[in-house]
Formats: C-alpha cells, structure tokens, sequence
C-alpha cells in the first residue's frame, strides 16, 4: 500500500532549541532570511500561571491544500503520499501560492525565483532517512511516519495522545498533528 506521510509534534517534548530550524536551511541549501522550519515562541496560560511554549512551524502537507488550486501553471501538486511538492521547472514565480497559505509556510527562493517550502525532506524520505529535523530534534519532538501503517510510530501517537491541527476552521485538514497544542500540556502516560 502507497505510504502517507504525517508529522507528530509533541510539544510537551520541544526544548525550543532551534536546531531543527538549522538542519533544515543546511539540509536544504535554504537561502539567507527565509526558512522552511521555524519556532514561535508563545507565553501561554493566564498570569501569574503562565508558562513558555516553543511552536515548531512547517507546511502542514495538507490534505486539502489552498495553495495548488490557485497555481496558473500547475507547479504545486499533491503527491498520493500525501506530500504537497513544488515543480521548480514549471513555477514562474508569481506567489499566488505564498498568499494562499493560511500557515506563512511559503517564501520566494530569491536564488531560484521561485516560490519554496518544506518538502518534509522527500529526498531522504525516498531513501529511507528521516526529515533532517526529525534526526536533529535533541528532546524526539518530531516523528515522522506513515499513517497507513497502523504499526508507525506517528500512529501510535495518534492513537494514544489528543493531537489537534493548526487553524482547522480554513478545512486545510492538515497532515502535521500537535499534541499539547491546546496548552493543556498532557502528561506522559495521561490518555
Ligand atoms: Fe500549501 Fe501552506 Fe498547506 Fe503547505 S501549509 S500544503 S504551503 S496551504
């Protein structure tokens, strides 16, 4: 059966280190002052019981995603893996996927000139390597599996935590889950 490729980000385990963020840009040749991965840092809770929180961002690969209809030239597909990738041979750099994107995923490569983002690292996915992220990830934040196999490591964690989705009010129904996204940090072993 054809994978599916997901991301579980468990932030109960993001130490907000930055180091996916730097494996990514070296992985990927990612040019000066854009990024494929990035960290929000949030204050969350009601004073005085508030604590830090490190969001780790990407492209959501969303199942649904607003940034391939509006592409004049077909250079953003959807992949039946579930990968949202980019042709850099077709995209003319007009940016209308760049605005589509609920999330800000998408930047213009200014070395290339054409719209970019995060292909989950596809080239080492395809040779049985995780993400560069994944790899760097010191606190095993980032997991990333196949959802069709219901032995996968991203299955067990969905199976086992409450995961949510960011902004699942724009039906992008992303393929990237969070656990403790709703700041009620679960606690390990807490269904
Ligand atoms: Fe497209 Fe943005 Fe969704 Fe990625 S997160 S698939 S760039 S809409």
């Amino acid at each position: 059966m054809e994978h599916r490729w997901a991301m579980v980000i468990d932030l109960r385990r993001c130490v907000g280190c930055r180091a996916c963020t730097v494996a990514c840009k070296s992985e990927n040749n990612v040019p000066t002052g854009v990024f494929r991965t990035w960290l929000r840092f949030e204050e969350i809770g009601e004073y005085p019981n508030t604590r830090p929180r490190f969001l780790p961002l990407f492209c959501n690969h969303c199942d649904n995603p607003p940034c391939v209809p509006v592409c004049p030239v077909l250079a953003t597909y959807k992949r039946d893996d579930g990968l949202v990738l980019i042709d850099y041979e077709k995209c003319i750099g007009c940016g209308y996927c760049i605005q589509a994107c609920p999330y800000g995923a998408r930047y213009m490569n200014p070395v290339q000139r054409t719209a970019d983002k995060c292909t989950l690292c596809v080239h080492r996915l395809e040779s049985g390597q995780a993400p560069a992220c994944v790899e760097t990830c010191i606190g095993r934040a980032l997991t990333v599996g196949d959802l069709n196999n219901p032995e996968s490591d991203v299955s067990g964690l969905l199976a086992n935590y409450p995961a949510q989705t960011l902004k699942p009010e724009q039906g992008t129904d992303p393929m990237f889950f969070y656990i403790g996204l709703d700041g009620r940090l679960v606690h390990e072993g807490e269904p």
